[in-house]
């Protein structure tokens, strides 16, 4: 039995894309509040969100990248470990979405989103483990969704990837708890982000998704920061190929 708080992130270093807004936004700000030092991987400005972890007293990098291919993965991992002394927590959270029918779906709106939501997923998982591996293990959290567990109407690649990603998870988890690598994910139900600006703006679709989700409310980006701090943390140390939903209670429906 320890004293020590089993949440506290300090000393470890965190990297988490997609960190310039939405949930990118609030998972690195709350591992900063937690202790963790953070490197932000974006294509667009983070410096708003470099502000905030500032103000948490951590220290943060800010590592320019696009993720539609896996080119910058092990400039990301070398990056982070220069700027920061290390690697311990990845947060796998850049994402994308396109929406068409299915039966006038395209293949690059098939290809753009399997890309960054799955391949560069994998492949940045992948460069950072072969350094966790070598230094005390880790913790990576891959971002899920709803269509991790359910079908979803018109965003065929999106279900696809996210499906992908449960089935990544456990994999990745399979291979690599013996080696002190904690692979988990996070299944966000309906958040108030960019990401889902089209159907907060469908008053119909907004309506029925309101009507759905049991604490009667879309979610914000903060409310993934405590899952987020728990998978990353030492309190997760036998929790190991599980999707964690917050999703207002959308999935007890
Ligand atoms: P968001 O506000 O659109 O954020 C997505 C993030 O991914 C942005 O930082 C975006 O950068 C980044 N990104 C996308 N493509 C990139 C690329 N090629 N290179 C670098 N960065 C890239 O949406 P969000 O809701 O916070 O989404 C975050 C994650 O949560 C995604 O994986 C999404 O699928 C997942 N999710 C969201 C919800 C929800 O309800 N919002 C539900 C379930 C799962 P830019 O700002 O430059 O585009």
């Amino acid at each position: 039995m320890t004293t020590t708080n089993p949440f506290d992130l300090s000393g470890k270093v965190a990297v988490v894309t997609g960190a310039n807004t939405g949930i990118g936004r609030g998972i690195a700000v709350a591992l900063a509040q937690a202790g963790a030092d953070i490197a932000l991987v974006a294509r667009s400005d983070a410096s708003d969100t470099a502000a905030l972890i500032e103000q948490t007293g951590r220290h943060v990098t800010i590592i320019s990248a696009d993720l539609a291919t896996i080119e910058p993965c092990v400039r990301i991992v070398e990056h982070t470990i220069r700027d920061l002394g290390g690697l311990d927590i990845l947060v796998n959270n850049a994402g994308i979405i396109r929406r068409n029918d299915a039966l006038t779906f395209t293949e690059e709106d098939w290809d753009a989103v399997l890309d960054t939501n799955l391949k560069v997923a994998f492949f940045l998982a992948q460069a950072a483990a072969r350094h966790m591996v070598d230094h005390g293990g880790g913790a990576i959290i891959n971002i899920a969704s709803m269509l991790t567990f359910q079908g979803g109407v018109r965003v065929a690649s999106y279900t696809a990837s996210k499906s992908g990603i449960g089935g990544l998870t456990k994999l990745l988890a399979n291979e690599w708890a013996a080696k002190g690598i904690n692979v988990n994910a996070i299944a966000p139900g309906y958040i108030a982000t960019n990401n889902t600006a089209a159907l907060q703006a469908d008053s119909d679709r907004n309506r029925q998704i309101l009507e759905r989700i049991p604490a009667g409310r879309w979610g914000e980006p903060g409310d993934l920061g405590g899952a987020a701090v728990f998978l990353a943390s030492g309190a997760a140390r036998y929790v190991q190929g599980h999707i964690l939903a917050v999703d207002g209670g959308w999935l007890a429906r």
